[in-house]
């Protein structure tokens, strides 16, 4: 690990599982490149993952434990939790006590966590932020297959005529592999169809989009079952030969039919018939989908109804063809591997068959094993809350931003007897920590994660942890070893886990269960350090040269008759509320990654967004009274947030959509998970965070500000602000109720004061408007802009000039003015983030000729790296084009 040579890891953001290479520089950053020889991305890496090596600083990271506040050893922090939990399963059982986990653990760290919950301790109370991400497409794949399998690889999206996109706004959020796509469509003219309400970025770059109500997505492919059938689609010797239950999937398909599917998706009869020819039409055709999917009270009758319509064309496991899990995060299936969830059981064995519960148990030698499945995400925080679990672990997850109804998630820890968080960082969910355990972060750790293609890739440490932040696994082991039960989690490296997991997977395997790497058990540590990214095998060592491995094609499922079931997919139309006429719709944004504790530190992944926003319809923008820029609160039965008001067409009426990622630490009002509904799937427990019942007010204030400081202030006296970094320092946008009584006082406080300070200011007669620069020597130390309508400055330039060298002369009153001279154009809001191009850089290329996104790359640079914003630039070129026309 000597300065300088490169280390092979992997992404931590994303469940697409690019391959990395780190390489620390001498002066003490590291340099980030994409891995070619890895099968992901060859290469390739989005906005977030080529500025991984920027979020590396260790100015807010957790480097002791804590115990109530106060600096503490390992041992007394270490003893205190193992007492504690033992204490507690003493008096109280282990039912009292619970795990909640995340997606960012590496498969290691799963293993024992569950181990120790399951085995040891006894109850299945382990559940992790994975319930929020793709419990569905588990509960989906187990009723239709017999087991969590997905079927199909990444090639199958390059290889298919037809890709169909559901719930997914796959550019944003699969960003390297929406690359691949686009690079196949170039290649041999695939066709893109999304399904989706919002108009995303992904709908934009597609040839068809299907703007079908929130929630209709059963119904939509239900009525593509039953237009196959009328078509004659059926593969019958496929069905007959390897699939059960058809008939009661046809009669409830049947029972709607075409008009049933117009009716719920509210789409124009045309566009739903050109869909239904399409997908008929189409031997080669992959159905993906993700949190659309995923997230909703119907989520795994969504997953059934899709794979019931692969199952009747036998379009399944072939190359080009399936339904296809896009899951969200980068190691959701690494710990499904492992049974990191509480409904599950180690190596896809099941929790509900007592022979495999006792199988587990004997190659643990436990003395006893968890008899029932788990408290699932919402129902644990409630159990927390009501009091009937007293004691919670939680590991490296923000529970307190992303669970929804997250006011009251807030109340159960502060409730809670006994919370133990290990983590990287101090978050929302940290503060309600006993005790605090500072975790390893992603460039330390070494282990093994699992993408959405079933891809087993080793994520190595280049950096040391720094002061006493130690492993997952570690700490894990350290508990249970205090807990009395050393001799099993008698770990000395993270390749010790994994072989056993490898065991336990082969474990009465003989091709029953799909999951099985133990061909991977006898790996010595060395070629487990080298191990090369790996396929889960259809039978024993394929796949472990390479080549990607599908299942079904030629069925062998893995129910108890070996036959997929198709699964009737009942329509349930959603619930209307008149006291909440709209649907609050959350997700992710390109440059962010969930509750952006990482994300938020690099400049250039704030550029994009600075703040959270709520995309309206502008006729529910103009019935609500809210005006483009203004702020809007969202209200729910829940809870409520305040956020800028994104007025735009692209949101559907009658539904309003905000960003799942800001939280306390970045925004006075942001965190919308507090508004969100606690429902859930009845099947799989997934919240249906996409669709919550909410209105939306304006949000009234007297003034509104917008600030770029060098320091971060320790508070910010208004009632909204959101604060992000810039090179150089942070801006923050504010407003508030009542103006200041003297906004110099104002600005001094926020701004703070350097050597040789000079302060240029002006304010208008009313006071209403008020312009404030404080410069140090050359440099500038802050400004502050206050307006009685949202601040119109040139938000960019501004920014740019906190980190120039030296602004000196008529730069000082330009400043004050918010907008660059003639001689220094306006960049606008940053497109693309990997070379910081703004908007109005892009339509000046376009007006001087360049009609393509190519041609715009070559002028500017931007969309030339990762091509994350390649839609944006089409985006901007359109509308140029189009005002051209006009
Ligand atoms: S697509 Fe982007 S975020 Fe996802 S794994 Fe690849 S580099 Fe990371």
């Amino acid at each position: 690990m000597a300065t300088g040579s490169p280390t092979r890891t992997t992404c931590p953001y994303c469940g697409v599982g690019c391959g990395v290479v780190a390489t620390p520089q001498e002066d003490g950053t590291v340099s980030i490149a994409g891995d070619r020889r890895h099968p992901a991305n060859f290469g390739r890496l989005c906005s977030k993952g080529s500025a991984l090596g920027e979020t590396l600083s260790l100015d807010d990271r957790l480097l002791h434990p804590e115990v109530n506040g106060r600096r503490a050893g390992w041992d007394d922090a270490l003893d205190l939790v193992a007492r504690r939990f033992s204490e507690t399963i003493a008096a109280h059982g282990p039912d009292s006590v619970a795990f909640y986990g995340s997606g960012q653990l590496l498969t290691e760290d799963y293993y024992v966590a569950n181990k120790l919950m399951k085995g040891f301790i006894g109850a299945a109370n382990i559940d992790t932020n994975s319930r929020l991400c793709m419990a569905s497409s588990v509960a989906g794949h187990i009723r239709a297959f017999g087991s969590d399998t997905v079927p199909g690889t990444y090639e199958d999206l390059e290889e298919a005529d037809l890709v169909v996109l559901v719930g997914s706004n796959m550019t944003w959020c699969h960003p390297v592999l929406f690359q691949r796509l686009l690079a196949a469509r170039e290649r041999r003219g695939t066709t893109i169809v999304v399904v989706d309400p919002r108009r995303t970025v992904t709908a934009e770059a597609a040839d068809l989009h299907l703007a079908i109500a929130p929630n209709s997505d059963v119904a939509l492919f239900a009525g593509l079952l039953d237009h196959l059938d009328r078509t004659g689609l059926r593969d019958r010797d496929y069905v007959e030969r390897h699939t059960s239950g058809l008939d009661q999937a046809l009669a409830a398909a049947q029972g709607r039919g075409f008009p049933g599917a117009m009716e719920a998706t509210r789409l124009p009869a045309e566009q739903l018939r050109e869909f239904y020819t399409l997908w008929s039409r189409s031997e080669r055709v992959v159905t993906a989908y993700s949190q659309g999917v995923n997230q909703s009270v119907a989520g795994t009758d969504k997953v059934n109804a899709i794979i019931n319509c692969h199952l009747f064309t036998g379009r399944i496991g072939r190359p080009g063809m399936g339904p296809f899990s896009l899951t969200g995060q980068p190691n959701a299936m690494g710990g499904r591997e492992v049974g990191g969830l509480a409904t599950m059981l180690a190596a896809h064995l099941d929790i509900n068959r007592p022979d495999h519960r006792e199988m587990v148990r004997s190659f643990w030698g436990s003395p006893g094993i968890a008899a029932r499945p788990g408290l699932k995400a919402v129902d644990l925080f409630r159990a927390i809350g009501q009091g009937r679990v007293k004691a919670v672990w939680i590991m490296g997850t923000n529970p307190a931003d992303s669970m929804p109804d997250a006011d009251a998630v807030e109340d159960a820890l502060r409730a809670c007897p006994f919370v133990v968080v290990s983590d990287v960082t101090r978050t929302d969910t940290t503060r309600h920590a006993d005790v605090l355990l500072p975790a390893a972060a992603w460039a330390e750790k070494s282990g093994t994660v699992t993408n959405s293609e079933r891809r087993i890739s080793r994520q190595r440490a280049f950096l040391k942890p720094p002061g006493e932040a130690r492993p997952d696994w570690r700490i894990v082991c350290d508990v249970a070893a205090r807990m009395g039960f050393s001799e099993a989690f008698d770990y000395r490296s993270p390749a010790e886990i994994f072989r056993e997991h490898a065991a336990l997977s082969g474990l009465a395997n003989d091709g029953t269960r799909d999951f099985d790497i133990s061909a991977c058990a006898g790996l010595s540590e060395s070629a487990y350090d080298a191990l090369a990214p790996v396929q889960w095998p259809r039978r024993p060592g394929e796949g472990l040269d390479g080549t990607a491995t599908r299942f079904f094609a030629e069925g062998g499922f893995y129910t108890p008759d070996r036959r997929g079931r198709f699964v009737p997919t009942p329509v349930a139309p959603p619930e209307a509320s008149e006291e909440f006429p709209l649907v609050l719709n959350t997700g992710r944004i390109r440059d962010q990654w969930h509750t952006m504790t990482r994300t938020a530190k690099t400049p250039r992944l704030t550029s994009h967004y600075a703040e959270s926003f709520c995309e309206i319809h502008p006729e529910d923008a103009e019935d609500a009274g809210i005006g483009p820029a203004t702020l809007v609160r969202i209200v729910s039965p829940q809870g409520t947030a305040v956020v800028r008001a994104l007025v735009t067409e692209r949101q559907q009426k009658g539904s309003v959509f905000v960003p799942m990622h800001w939280t306390d630490q970045h925004a006075a009002q942001g965190r919308i998970s507090a508004a969100v509904l606690p429902a859930a799937d009845p099947v799989s427990g997934q919240p249906g965070l996409k669709f919550s019942h909410a209105r939306i007010e304006p949000y009234e204030v007297a003034w509104y500000g917008f600030a770029v400081v060098r320091n971060r202030p320790e508070t910010i006296p208004a009632e909204y602000w959101a604060l992000a970094r810039t090179d150089g320092g942070w801006r923050i946008e504010l407003a508030g109720a009542a103006p200041a009584q003297d906004w110099a006082t104002y600005a001094a406080a926020l701004i703070g004061r350097g050597e040789d300070p000079e302060t240029l200011s002006y304010s208008d007669q009313d006071r209403a408007s008020f312009r404030l620069a404080t410069f140090s020597g050359d440099r500038l130390l802050g400004a502050l802009f206050i307006a009685p309508q949202p601040v119109a400055v040139s938000r960019t330039w501004v920014v740019e000039r906190l980190a120039a060298p030296a602004i000196r002369g008529a730069e000082r009153l330009r400043l004050l003015s918010g907008r660059p001279g003639a001689d220094q154009p306006d960049p606008g809001p940053i497109v693309c983030a990997c070379f910081s191009v703004g908007a109005n850089q892009i339509a000046a290329a376009v007006a001087d000729g360049a009609a393509s996104v190519d041609a715009v790359g070559e002028a500017v640079r931007a969309g030339t790296n990762c091509g994350s914003c390649r839609v944006e630039i089409r985006r901007l070129i359109d509308a140029a084009t189009l005002k051209t026309a006009v």
